[in-house]
């Protein structure tokens, strides 16, 4: 029996660019999906306002190997995936975006290194941010320098969340039941053999990219805190550094005082050293109430997304 393919893609508000998905990914791939594999895709429809959902309900009415889901709301892209992921079936499956920047053309070279049991997941990688605003590139790039830095799992700079993976790796994905979810930091977690393949930067086909600059931000800060405890050890540090600087300015004018018997001048540095150091607490408590936060959404232990409709039945793995 041939293997299963499944492609998970989430999509918010894409009702133009979906139909050229299920249409790119029947031309690009036609060699793969008639004689090696079978295609099962999976739609998931993160609480679009557009006609998102209607599309999916008419491509699933058209083609018997389409599964839609569709949350009560706009969950976020992760949850997406998570849905997707726990939905597929297949022996292999991939996470691709709606607006078809992950070429499914990279399928059937995926497909074929993971048959060939080399690796257990194909990743994609872009080599070129072209096309995309420079300033948004920047700190793309910087994010990825700080991120290996700071955190012990691996992410590659251009990684994209388009990746073929067996089985073994996608059970290990779901396996991290974790509310706050990075998962380009999942990937780096679990291990496995990983072959990566380089791509040119691709132009979104229609609509526009749901990020802005500031959700970016969001974005990179919260993949921080998710794989790292560096910036609550940096407070500590920041702590223990600036004792040891007041304990050496204490030394200074105590001797001060007693050699030359200098009175304490001013109230200006005064006020200047409060400030400071009241701005580096509150920074430090900002860092720890992020860590807290988080772990509080953590122990509340709400479902990753709620699913009001869908052409299948509930899988028991949900939420
Ligand atoms: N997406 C989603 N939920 C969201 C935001 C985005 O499911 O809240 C989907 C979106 O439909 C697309 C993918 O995530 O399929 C990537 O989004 P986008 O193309 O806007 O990101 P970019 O490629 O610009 O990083
Ligand atoms: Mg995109």
């Amino acid at each position: 029996m041939k293997p299963c393919i499944s492609v998970v893609v989430p999509c918010y508000n894409e009702e133009e660019a979906l139909p050229a998905v299920v249409q790119a990914l029947q031309t690009q791939t036609d060699d793969l999906f008639t004689e090696e594999a079978t295609l099962e895709l999976i739609l998931v429809n993160d609480g679009s306002s557009d006609r998102t959902l209607s599309v999916m309900k008419e491509l699933a009415s058209q083609y018997p190997w389409i599964i839609y889901l569709s949350f009560s709301r706009n969950f976020g892209k992760e949850a997406a995936m998570l849905a997707g992921l726990s939905y597929a079936s297949g022996t292999y499956v991939t996470i691709m975006d709606a607006d078809l920047q992950d070429p499914p053309s990279l399928l059937p070279e995926m497909f074929h290194l993971l048959e060939s049991g080399v690796c257990d997941s194909v990743a994609a990688r872009r080599v070129t941010r072209k096309g995309e605003p420079l300033l948004r590139s920047f700190f793309a790039r910087r994010f990825y320098t700080v991120i290996s830095r700071l955190s012990q799992v691996e992410i590659a700079d251009g990684a994209r969340d388009y990746r073929l993976m067996t089985r073994p790796v996608v059970d290990a994905v779901l396996s991290l039941a974790e509310r706050n979810r990075f998962i380009k930091g999942i990937f780096g977690w679990i291990g496995f053999r990983t072959r990566w393949l380089e791509f040119e930067n691709q132009d979104r086909i229609a609509g526009e990219t749901k990020w802005s600059f500031w959700g970016l931000l969001h974005y990179a800060i919260d993949g921080i805190v998710n794989f790292s405890e560096v910036p609550l050890s940096l407070a500590s540090w920041l702590g223990f550094f600036l004792t040891i600087l007041s304990l050496i300015v204490v030394l200074f004018i105590v001797i001060r005082r007693l050699l030359f018997g200098d009175p304490v001048a001013g109230w200006a540095s005064t006020v200047c050293i409060i400030t400071f150091i009241g701005g580096v607490q509150l920074f430090c408590l900002g860092i720890i109430g992020k860590y807290l936060a988080k772990t509080y959404v953590e122990v509340k232990h709400r479902p990753h997304y709620i699913i009001a409709e869908t052409n299948r039945r509930l899988p028991d793995r949900e939420g």
